[in-house]
């Protein structure tokens, strides 16, 4: 039978080059090499303009960017803005150390979101990992290593890009020494996780194609998250609980002995220099998180409801009925969607039924 290339059209005995058969398709090495050079190109491509963009990218207008999506939260968003760009110049020289980062307040204020759209911003890749379901190395549970394999597959594998990456650990509260509910002690699992954080050659058990993987974490960004209940200031009696008022004036502001008085080494807490807290949001800021951010709730039903052909809009009333009662479920903005799919349920519900040919106006 003649071989024939399905993308040149070229014979075998034309050209005298291998044929390469997959799934009935054939390919001829002259195509497999074109596509490579187009393939590599590409990449090369992608990665200048993500360099140059984040090259321009300043802490004012990391900040801007951040407006965008997140509402309040100022003195978090300036200190991140700063944060990453710093960030962003480590990677280039590996004299300068870089610094991670400890944000602290309650559930649902931003914590994780604004961590996550900082990596979006910078184009970097970005992990989320749980301290609560870190072990030590040879116990039950995740090992702290498993955070890196994680970066690795948001960079696609790519161990040069996750080496530049962001990486989130939630509820880092929770691996404090007089942590509650931990039957293992937090302690081995703060010593393990220095050492990532600080910054070293790291090898963890490959996959099929490369038994182990080793991933330098000097450049890797650890942004530290937690609620930190019971908190107390040093000298002030009362406990910091985030619930209403925040830390407000400089002498207020959490320092690294509250944080080894609330159970962390001293060695652990000096791998976050940077320390930054976020406030409980209240009805107001609940109010506006439902419409001012970019891709807010609000836009997203309103989209939703677009592809049924509703023009879907929120009266005043029930946006403030929503905030509230998002308000009293206790878990800040993460509360808000479960009060919009409540309220949404049935008209979703009804309206993919009669979904009507011209456009009309629903109010809620
Ligand atoms: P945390 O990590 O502090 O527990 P999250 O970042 O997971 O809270 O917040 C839950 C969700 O609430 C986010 O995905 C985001 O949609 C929303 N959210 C929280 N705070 C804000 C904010 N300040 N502005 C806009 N959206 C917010």
């Amino acid at each position: 039978m003649k071989r024939k290339c399905d993308f040149c059209g070229k014979t075998k005995e034309e050209n005298n080059i291998d044929f390469f058969v997959s799934r009935g398709s054939v390919i001829c090495s002259e195509c497999v090499e074109k596509c490579w050079t187009l393939k590599n190109k590409k990449i090369k491509t992608v990665n200048q303009e993500t360099q140059t963009d984040r090259m321009r990218l300043t802490p004012k207008k990391i900040m801007s960017y951040l407006n965008e999506y997140i509402v309040g939260q100022e003195e978090a968003k300036k200190t991140l803005s700063v944060a990453v760009y710093n960030h962003l110049k480590t990677m280039n020289n590996p004299n300068i150390k870089k610094s991670n980062v400890l944000v602290l307040g309650p559930t649902g204020s931003g914590k994780t979101y604004l961590a996550e759209t900082l990596s979006h911003i910078v184009n970097l890749p970005f992990a989320i990992a749980d301290a609560t379901t870190l072990t030590e190395a040879g116990y039950v549970g995740d090992d702290v290593h498993s955070i890196l394999l994680k970066l690795i597959h948001a960079a696609n594998n790519d161990i040069k890009q996750a080496e530049k990456g962001i990486v989130y650990i939630d509820e880092i509260d929770k691996i404090a020494k007089k942590g509650e509910g931990r039957d293992i002690s937090g302690e081995g699992v703060q010593q393990a996780l220095l050492k990532m954080m600080e910054g070293c050659l790291v090898t963890i058990p490959g996959d099929k194609e490369r038994k182990t993987i080793m991933i330098n974490t000097n450049n890797i960004l650890f942004i530290c998250g937690g609620a930190f209940s019971g908190l107390k200031k040093k000298n002030i009696k009362k406990g910091i609980g985030f619930s209403a008022e925040l830390v407000k004036t400089q002498e207020e502001k959490i320092t690294a002995s509250d944080l080894i008085d609330y159970g962390f080494s001293p060695e652990f807490i000096g791998r976050m220099p940077i320390i930054t807290t976020v406030k409980a949001a209240d009805v107001s800021m609940l109010r506006r998180i439902l419409t001012e951010p970019k891709n807010s709730l609000t836009w997203q039903y309103i989209e939703l409801m677009k592809m049924d052909n509703i023009e879907l809009s929120f009266s005043e009333k029930t946006l403030n009925m929503i905030a509230a009662e998002a308000y009293r479920h206790g878990s800040g903005a993460r509360g808000l969607r479960s009060v919009m799919e409540e309220k949404m349920k049935d008209i979703m519900f009804e309206i993919p039924e009669e979904i009507p040919k011209k456009s009309y106006k629903k109010q809620v």
